[in-house]
């Protein structure tokens, strides 16, 4: 599966990242000289009268912002490379090594970033039935780049290729082997790119190789997972065929019986659709009291709301579970770590969810969690016996990583 590129010429250092979702675009680009960002922006609202571009270069350079009909990708990125050419930084310059592209779904059998060419996009085509809310704005994307510079060379980098290191015991749905195999159907986890960087940076806090730590993850933003990191591998996580297992989020239920969708087929006369959307896009923290933010969820809480209580006490009592069940998969824990918005911000939540875990070796410190600091840091006591740790994700960091590696690798 995977196609060498000829090693790239060494003054090109430059990577640009782009995320394609449904109806936005984010994109950064890096130079992997210093892993400095020469430019980030978004776009968004793409196909509707009211689409928005915003572009922010590095250093002295102010922000802009196009407003106005973009009406689908390959106008948005039209209109990326020309903020970024007006910058010096356009798609034909030769300091541009490759483009790196976030695909959510790789399936089983993209066990490493890869070089993309007709049969690479055959099989991220073959992935949109398990994927079809993601994989098709990927693949728009990268066609899309495609058409912008033919000669460069774009990579494909997966949120399930960490996880394809998880054993068939974890990966595997006790369903029918035969319509599981026809169908595709196992667990393949997501948020891949945040946890290998974060279960690595965790390592490198602790001062270790990440073959010698075995670390929790929680990612915790508006989609959350947690996974379970042995020496650098991935042995478990809670996302399943589709980013909806697992965790509570900001309006995806996580975790629940799936008899439930029967019933509500059954008593209440939802179709399929129906209850997906209720599962995706109406549950989890919104569902319970109307509030996706973390922030706004404390601040009823404070004024003791008792909708927002409930919400915040389901939240982290999947949180706290979920660790104990990693805790047991791994058997020796050497750091749980939080990053992402919700995880990397708010220290109730971390404290929350390990609260009463003492017996486990995991306690927080109540001054280092309060503490308002960007980078890696501690939050246990220094007695515990398990590090309790803040690590925050760069995803556009780690593919731009992978993309570079990839494209100055020695041909096999
Ligand atoms: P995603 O990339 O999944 O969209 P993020 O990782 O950016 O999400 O996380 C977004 C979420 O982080 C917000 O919905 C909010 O709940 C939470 N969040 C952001 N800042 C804070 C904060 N200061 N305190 C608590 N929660 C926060």
């Amino acid at each position: 599966m995977t196609v060498q590129p000829s090693p790239a010429d060494p003054a090109a250092t430059r990577v640009l990242v782009l995320n394609s979702g449904s109806s936005s675009v984010k994109y950064q680009l890096l130079d992997m000289a210093d892993h400095s960002r020469l430019a980030v922006g978004l776009v968004e609202r793409i196909g509707e009268e009211t689409s928005r571009l915003a572009h922010t270069p590095s250093g002295e350079g102010e922000r802009r912002e196009r407003t106005g009909p973009i009406p689908d990708h390959e106008a948005a990125l039209k209109a990326v490379a020309e903020e970024l050419a007006a910058d010096g930084l356009g798609l034909d310059s030769p300091e541009l090594a490759a483009i790196g592209h976030r695909v959510v779904h790789g399936g089983k059998w993209f066990t490493e970033p890869t070089v993309i060419d007709d049969a690479v996009l055959k099989e991220i085509e073959r992935l949109v039935p398990v994927a079809p809310l993601h994989n098709p704005a990927n693949l728009t994307g990268i066609r899309t780049a495609q058409a912008l510079n033919p000669g460069l060379p774009q990579v494909a980098v997966f949120d399930t290729t960490f996880h394809t290191t998880m054993p068939e015991h974890a990966a595997r749905y006790a369903i029918d082997v035969r319509t599981a195999d026809d169908h595709r159907i196992r667990r393949y986890g997501f948020h891949g790119t945040s946890h290998a960087y974060v279960s690595r940076e965790t390592a490198k806090l602790l001062g270790k190789d990440p073959s010698e730590v075995n670390v929790i993850v929680l990612h915790l933003g508006n989609g959350a997972s947690a996974s379970a990191v042995e020496g650098g591998r991935c042995v478990d996580t809670s996302m399943g065929l589709t980013p909806l297992e697992g965790l509570v989020m900001g309006t995806r239920s996580g975790d629940i019986d799936p008899a439930v969708v029967f019933h509500l087929g059954r008593v209440a006369g939802m179709s399929a659709d129906e209850v997906d959307e209720l599962l995706n896009k109406k549950s989890g923290l919104v569902g319970l009291c109307g509030d996706n933010d973390m922030r706004e969820i404390r601040r009823r809480v404070e004024e003791g709301d008792e909708a927002a209580k409930l919400a915040f006490d389901i939240y982290t009592h999947r949180l706290k579970k979920y660790i104990g069940a990693y805790y047991a998969v791994l058997g020796r824990v050497d750091a749980v770590v939080f990053t992402a918005g919700v995880g990397e911000n708010s220290a109730p939540v971390r404290e929350a969810a390990v609260a009463g875990l003492e017996e486990l070796g995991l306690a927080v410190d109540s001054d280092r969690n309060a503490a308002r600091d960007g980078g890696p840091r501690l939050i246990s006591p220094d007695y515990a016996r398990v590090a309790v740790a803040v690590v925050p994700t760069d995803e556009e960091l780690e593919i731009a990583q992978q993309t570079y590696a990839l494209v100055n690798a020695p041909a096999a």
